[in-house]
């Protein structure tokens, strides 16, 4: 019997492009599914944007959209990003769709019936200068749990800890810098902390199968009881005040769902909108017993996905997760080079200068394996496994035996020789344990076992040369009988790897003239007198140029500028179109004091689109805490730099210019920047970069 599974990966939420770490989850989730398919089983591979919440209502605001059109283009964005990598979602939907709303308020008026949903009156931050209770992603301070600083006020990105913003130590409103004040509020919980609850979830977070045992332990401490009998685990408080872009709470005017309580029932709603679509019914599958359902997510969101989630889902009378998946973050490059060329990777851009998606998903496979673990692309790292791996040892195959099949055989394969027989049977033996890699997403290792089969046969070519049997006279057979083996077990190997390289399997099976392969393919063989077509170069190697492109920075922009310094030479005859300025005297300018300046730290600065605020380390030593100083400079550079590529550069401060004090804090200098006369005609600011070996401090003359 086939299995029906249903997938998802987290909801993105809706306020900005993909980054490369959506990239790895969904390919990760994505080869999972073509795995499943691969053995029979049905899948549906859902997913949405995650649409409410402040964040977006505000962001909206600014962009002067309303939130509904502003999700709308983020979304439309979406399918480059989807389609590039191939990504095979079924469907995309919106928390914001109608099959949201509903879903979400019957599973409140659920838990109501339960009794799981109470209110009490809270104190709640109040932003006195912008009129507003603050969400708590408009409310930063530092974790009460952890001590980092910055973090939001419902959840530390750095410990993982979940909390009241109120909790926090030193809060500041984000939207005005000012403190808040606490005002009261009346505010919908979910009763966690009742005994039903934590009875359910200290028996399904310990039920075989349903977390890794490092995810386990990690949420184990919100249920184990401290010396005192107590558990960190409290009520859940569901509810926000007008204005919020929502869902209403049913009966209470003014209160809206949280966007946690609702982020996931939209994988619930994005299913029920695609089952519509294809004709099934979705309380039917929901309430069939043998429907799996899985959720893949990043090891940030572990406390909503593994304790909130499933008790709202169990409590409200409706199916729980068979497992959630739970992966690491994705880091660039160790930091060394992070430090020299940015961090980051952008997947459009590595779409845009020709790389191919395929690589990446290899690249990405082969360091992932089941646990909650970090993993780390390094380019030349990435550039060798593919070239290697891939190309060396794989595609190679075809491409040493193809040829000869085509010109001396007319593409049709030969008996098999008892030597090469053998060869295969080692190949068909491994089908059972890479599938069962496959299943428990231990690709890394699926990958490792491949490239060993894929040593084996190219032992097998170089044992027997193709090419120098093709001279020889009377080894026809032999030359027949080895291009047979090679393309059969190209055949064997491209099927292992079509979870991870679905478009480079459809290719081979084309050329193979093949239909689409399933796992039970594993077990035939293509068999004497098949033929096969024309063979094409399947794959090309990654170039170090690509690399190079790949992380540097603004390297659109650069084209962009020397395109536009000729046309503006042209137009006006002026340098940068603008006059050079009235002579001084080297005295004049040693009055200015220029220093070399590592940029420790670079943030965006909320509620300004222009500036970003820079950490400066300049050299001038420690403090009596024996801290480093550093001096804070903003900088209207926001149009030409994420955050992250600035980090840890080095540029160039004026360090004797009076501070300022600015509408977001005092500014402590400026660092150098290049831009045209005109920006709108030649845009693109471009901040000045020492050469290697500069260290802060240093003077500039
Ligand atoms: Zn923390």
């Amino acid at each position: 019997m086939p299995r029906q599974l249903f997938v998802t990966t987290a909801l993105p939420y809706a306020n900005a492009p993909f980054h490369i770490g959506h990239m790895m989850e969904y390919i990760q989730a994505d080869i999972w599914v073509r795995h499943q398919r691969m053995a029979g089983n049905v899948v549906h591979f859902v997913c949405a944007d995650d649409a409410h919440g402040a964040p977006i209502m505000i962001a909206a605001e600014k962009a002067g959209k309303t939130p509904q059109q502003f999700v709308v283009d983020i979304a439309a964005g979406r399918k480059q990003y989807l389609d590039g990598f191939h990504i095979g979602f079924d469907n995309w939907h919106s928390t914001d769709g109608a099959e949201n709303h509903e879903l979400a308020q019957q599973i409140y008026r659920d838990l109501k019936t339960n009794d799981l949903i109470e209110t009490k009156t809270i104190e709640q931050f109040f932003d006195p200068e912008k009129q507003m209770f603050l969400p708590d992603r408009f409310i930063k301070g530092e974790c009460p749990k952890c001590g980092a600083k910055d973090q939001y006020g419902d959840n530390c990105e750095v410990c993982g800890a979940v909390y009241a913003a109120t909790e926090l130590k030193d809060p500041y409103s984000a939207l005005s810098g000012v403190t808040p004040v606490l005002r009261n509020s009346e505010h919908y919980f979910f009763k966690l902390s009742d005994p039903r609850c934590l009875a359910f979830l200290d028996q399904w977070t310990q039920e075989e199968g349903h977390l890794q045992t490092e995810v386990y332990n990690k949420i184990k401490e919100w249920l184990t009881p401290n010396d005192d009998g107590v558990r960190d685990l409290g009520d859940w408080d569901i509810s926000r005040d007008a204005p919020y872009f929502g869902i209403e709470i049913p009966d209470a005017p003014g209160k809206y769902f949280y966007v946690w309580l609702d982020a996931p029932i939209g994988y619930l709603a994005s299913l029920k909108n695609y089952l519509g679509k294809i004709g099934i019914d979705y309380h039917a599958f929901m309430a069939d017993p043998a429907t799996e359902q899985y959720h893949f997510i990043g090891k940030d969101i572990i406390t909503f996905h593994t304790l909130f989630w499933p008790a709202m889902l169990h409590f409200s009378g409706r199916k729980t997760p068979n497992a959630v998946f739970v992966h690491g973050h994705l880091t660039v490059n160790n930091e060394k080079m992070s430090k020299s060329r940015g961090t980051g990777i952008d997947p459009l851009k590595y779409l845009n200068i020709g790389m191919n998606p395929e690589w990446l998903r290899y690249y990405i496979a082969a360091k992932l394996n089941s646990r909650n673990e970090d993993l780390d692309f390094v380019g030349q790292d990435f550039m060798q496994r593919v070239n290697s791996d891939l190309v060396g040892k794989f595609i190679n195959i075809a491409s040493r035996s193809a040829g000869f099949l085509s010109k001396r055989f007319s593409g049709k394969l030969g008996v098999t020789s008892p030597d090469g027989a053998g060869l295969l049977d080692i190949l068909r033996a491994k089908a059972d344990e890479l599938q069962q890699h496959y299943e428990g997403r231990d690709y890394g290792r699926a990958l490792r076992e491949i490239m060993l089969l894929a040593d084996r046969v190219n032992e097998y070519v170089d044992q027997n040369k193709p090419w120098e049997l093709a001279k020889q006279d009377g080894m026809d057979a032999r030359l027949h009988d080895v291009c047979t083996v090679c393309i059969e077990a190209f055949r064997l190997l491209t099927l292992y790897l079509k979870p991870v390289l679905p478009t480079l399997a459809a290719q081979v099976e084309s050329f193979l003239n093949i239909a689409a392969m399933q796992w039970p393919d594993a077990t035939r063989s293509l068999g004497l007198g098949h033929t096969i077509g024309d063979y094409k170069h399947l794959m090309q190697r990654v170039d170090s140029k690509q690399i190079e492109a790949l992380f540097e920075l603004q390297a659109d922009a650069k084209v962009t500028a020397a395109v536009g310094t000729e046309h503006s030479r042209v137009e006006s005859g002026l340098p940068g179109g603008e006059a050079i300025a009235p002579t001084i005297t080297i005295d004049d300018f040693t009055r200015i004091d220029l220093r070399i300046a590592k940029i420790v730290r670079c943030e965006k600065v909320e509620g300004s689109t222009k500036l970003l605020r820079l950490t400066l380390d300049v050299g001038e030593g420690n403090d009596a805490d024996g801290n480093a100083i550093t001096r804070n400079v903003f900088s209207g550079i926001a149009s030409s730099y994420q955050p992250e590529q600035l980090t840890g550069q080095l540029t160039v401060l004026v360090a004797n210019l009076a501070p300022r004090k600015m509408k977001f804090g005092i500014s402590q200098g400026m660092v150098l920047a290049a831009s045209a006369a005109d920006e709108k005609s030649l845009p693109g600011i471009y901040l000045l970069n020492p050469g290697p070996g500069a260290i802060p401090g240093m003077r500039v003359r």
